[in-house]
């Protein structure tokens, strides 16, 4: 068996489900295929959770509202006859939202709210739920018998909201049953979505459906992993950043974690871990242009990467914190600084120390002030906002000078083939 997955942009509207369905009618082996939510549904259900959260109960219906409306939008370009079947359907899925919507309002009332992770999950896990509804209904009308796995249900992860930890052996037992007990060529899964235990949604992180797909290969032994994506394949830098990219065929398992680490978006950086332990090979194709390879990710490639990759990971935030008695921080404030980072989720992509510092450059996120005000307490913080992390790997000066001349460089730091910057936007 193979998995497929198709991210957000590859079923954004009615064409882009049509060309999924092609893509799906070629293939002779049996079928997982993990759906993001469509198009920019999951930045569309933040907001309903942020007006909702903030006990706006019209804002979060107003917005609820456009997310109805951009999927009856697509239901409608799909098919102009039969389109009552798939709006009843979409109906359902959001009158389930508008409940948690009123409930939610009433337990704010009584001086209850949900905590914001929780609630978040409840309401964005619903994007993949719309989408994989509509999905379904359109390859069984096109005679692909498809069925629709519901991954609240089978797949199971621990009640960290916003970004669940899987558990792979209750959800090995639970999707393998259902990949048993449905004999049908395709099925139809949720990215990005679990749930608990006792049955509460959950997500697993921004853009986790490349994760999803990973997990589902290594739990049901899938030969290979294909992800269709809205470019040629892994391109040595990002064609809306530079002119001139060039496409790398084959890459190790190495070489992709290093690249998602670093903020090449292609690819989600935790998807690599689970194909790697069971040598599934994954493929990045042109979802546009069913017959050209793109490239693949394996354990070995005849040959290294030729040629030097850039990576830009932006909204990064620079912190730099000092022992208020200046103490060596190394041996004394490591510890303690990693603590504050991981519990308040803080994304490190680097770290730079001397004698009394230590720098770590951050994804910038709600969580931050958080972070900061705790090392405020014991150390003298300075930070650095609005700030890109540039990675060049393969590098020579010469490339080196052409990609930061004239920027404002706050950190830099070279090893043998790498070089990273941190610059001011
Ligand atoms: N729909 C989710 C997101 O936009 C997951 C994904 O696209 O991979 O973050
Ligand atoms: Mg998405």
């Amino acid at each position: 068996m193979k998995v497929f997955k198709f991210g957000g942009a590859s079923v954004k509207n009615a064409a882009g489900i049509r060309n999924l369905i092609h893509i799906v009618s070629q293939e002779t082996d049996r079928l997982a295929v993990v759906v993001s939510a469509m198009g920019k549904t999951t930045n569309a259900l933040e907001k309903v959770v942020n007006a909702l959260f903030a006990g706006d109960e019209s804002a979060a219906m107003a917005a609820l509202e456009e997310v109805r409306d951009f999927h009856y939008n697509i239901a409608q370009s799909l098919y102009e006859q039969g389109y009552r079947f798939l709006q009843n359907k979409i109906d359902g899925i959001i009158s389930r939202i508008s409940s948690i919507i009123n409930k939610e309002m009433l337990l704010q009332t009584e001086g209850h709210p949900t905590q914001y992770d929780e609630l978040y999950d409840q309401i964005v896990s619903f994007g993949e739920i719309l989408s994989t509804t509509i999905i379904s209904v359109a390859l069984n009308r096109e005679g692909i018998v498809t069925h629709y796995v519901d991954m609240t249900r089978c797949l199971r992860t621990d009640n960290t909201f916003r970004e669940a930890k899987i558990d792979m052996h209750a959800s090995a037992e639970l999707l393998q049953r259902e990949w048993k007990r449905y004999d049908f060529p395709v099925h139809i899964l949720q990215g990005f979505i679990g749930g608990t235990e006792d049955g509460r949604p959950t997500t697993l992180g921004r853009e986790g459906s490349d994760y999803t797909a990973a997990i589902v290969a290594n739990l049901l032994e899938a030969e290979s992993v294909t992800i269709w994506k809205d470019v040629p394949g892994i391109l040595n830098a990002d064609p809306r950043i530079f002119d001139h990219t060039t496409l790398i065929p084959r890459l190790t398992y190495y070489d992709a974690v290093e690249l998602a680490y670093s903020g090449a978006q292609v690819i989600h950086p935790k998807t690599i871990r689970p194909l790697e332990n069971k040598h599934i090979p994954l493929y990045v194709r042109p979802f546009a242009d069913y017959n050209a390879t793109g490239s693949v990710i394996q354990q070995t490639t005849p040959k290294p990467i030729d040629v030097p990759v850039f990576i830009w990971r932006k909204n990064q935030v620079l912190i730099t914190v000092r022992p208020k008695d200046f103490s060596f921080i190394l041996e004394n404030g490591l510890n303690h600084l990693f603590d504050v980072v991981c519990r308040h989720r803080l994304k490190v992509s680097l770290i730079q120390s001397s004698a009394v510092t230590i720098s770590v450059c951050v994804d910038n996120s709600r969580y931050l002030e958080y972070a900061l005000q705790e090392l405020q307490a014991d150390y003298r913080v300075t930070f650095n906002s609005n700030l890109s992390l540039l990675t060049i790997r393969g590098t020579t000066p010469e490339i080196i000078r052409q990609q930061t001349e004239g920027k404002t460089i706050l950190l830099s730091q070279t090893t043998r083939h790498t070089a990273r910057y941190v610059i001011v936007d």
